[in-house]
């Protein structure tokens, strides 16, 4: 597949980022370097790196899609409740354990998804407290019901999930 200039921006842009984005937002990122790039042009090359296979989108709960380059591997996101900021999470994943394990009642785990949720170092800087956050209007929804759930809660959210 030969690399237009569009493309080189949107993919670049997607390597640059720090967590999964939508395609607006990535419209937003990917125009700073080409300022005559379309939010059209942008849907048209993420469905193309997509289905290349160079390109994966990430599924959050009450979100919009996301988009993020692939081949980075098993992990996880995390959403702050604040800004919506959608960041990468490093390092061991916390539930690693549960693969291959068989639950109470018979169930067998084959994979997990998980999202944590809190506040960004930009918005935990303004608002340090629990109390500050639900004030902003945050409330607990399917990602949290699970993230916080019990375990049989979160591998059921999705059994079959590889990401
Ligand atoms: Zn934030
Ligand atoms: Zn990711
Ligand atoms: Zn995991």
């Amino acid at each position: 597949m030969r690399r237009t200039p569009q493309q080189h921006a949107v993919l670049d842009a997607l390597e640059a980022a720090d967590g999964p984005l939508t395609a607006r937002e990535l419209h937003e990122r990917a125009r700073a370097r080409l300022p005559s790039l379309g939010l059209a042009t942008v849907y048209r090359h993420l469905s193309r790196l997509e289905q290349g296979g160079r390109v994966v989108a990430v599924h959050l709960a009450q979100d919009a899609v996301r988009y993020e380059p692939a081949g980075r591997g098993h992990h996880h996101h995390f959403r702050c409740v604040r800004c919506s900021a959608v960041l990468e999470l490093d390092g061991a994943c916390p539930v690693a354990m549960l693969e291959g394990a068989t639950l109470p009642g018979g169930l067998t785990v084959l994979g997990h998804e998980l999202t944590l949720f809190g506040l960004c170092p930009a918005c935990s800087g303004a608002a340090t407290s629990a109390t500050a956050v639900a004030a902003a209007g945050a409330t607990p929804n399917a990602d949290a019901a699970s993230a916080a759930g019990t375990l049989a809660g979160v591998v059921a959210a999705d059994s079959a999930g590889t990401l």
